[in-house]
């Protein structure tokens, strides 16, 4: 399968981003669903993407993080899919940072989102083995928060305040269809 143009919301297909993924039965299926998201991420950049995103409606979402020149603290994670992912557990302690999506205007919208800074997760690796990991960085934590929040139905600006929207911002030249 081909990248595909992240689904965006307002777009009839959209409305799969508020709704809730189905369990992945299927591991195959997963895979498959995985290398799709890869080939997508891959084509417009990001450090994650959730199944929903391209229009599957299944519990599966991948993370890129690798340490840039700019934040070498940032940890070697590489590329890593996360099957059937369930949170287990986030500390009460949160940090802010802005927070854009694929899937929301094309990239070009940016809000400033507080999430907690570390989380414990359970999930299926492409083997279908169980692991239960501790991620104690905090975007590391918030990328796989912000991916699983699509699972749920859910995205970035539905944590954002109303009266914080004045805060949101824009920058065209980020807009994914230039790619
Ligand atoms: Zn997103």
């Amino acid at each position: 399968m081909a990248f595909i143009l992240p689904t965006q919301i307002g777009t009839p297909q959209g409305e799969l981003l508020f709704r809730k993924s189905e369990e992945i039965t299927d591991l195959n299926e997963g895979i498959k669903i995985i290398n799709s998201l890869r080939e997508t991420l891959d084509f417009y950049g990001g450090v994650g993407l959730a199944a929903p995103q391209i229009g599957i409606s299944k519990k599966v979402f991948i993370v890129n993080l690798q340490p840039a020149k700019d934040d070498s603290d940032l940890p070697d994670v590489g590329f890593k899919a996360y099957i059937n992912p369930e949170i287990l557990n986030v500390s009460t302690e949160t940090n802010v940072y802005a927070e854009g999506c694929l899937s929301v205007f094309y990239a070009t919208l940016y809000g400033s989102v507080i999430r907690p800074d570390c989380l414990k997760i359970k999930y299926l690796d492409i083997k279908g083995k169980q692991h239960i990991d501790e991620i104690y960085h905090p975007f590391h934590a918030r990328v796989i928060l912000h991916e699983n929040d699509h699972l749920n139905g859910k995205i970035f600006l539905q944590l954002i305040k109303t009266e914080d929207f004045s805060q949101l911002h824009w920058n065209e030249d980020l807009d994914i269809r230039k790619k």
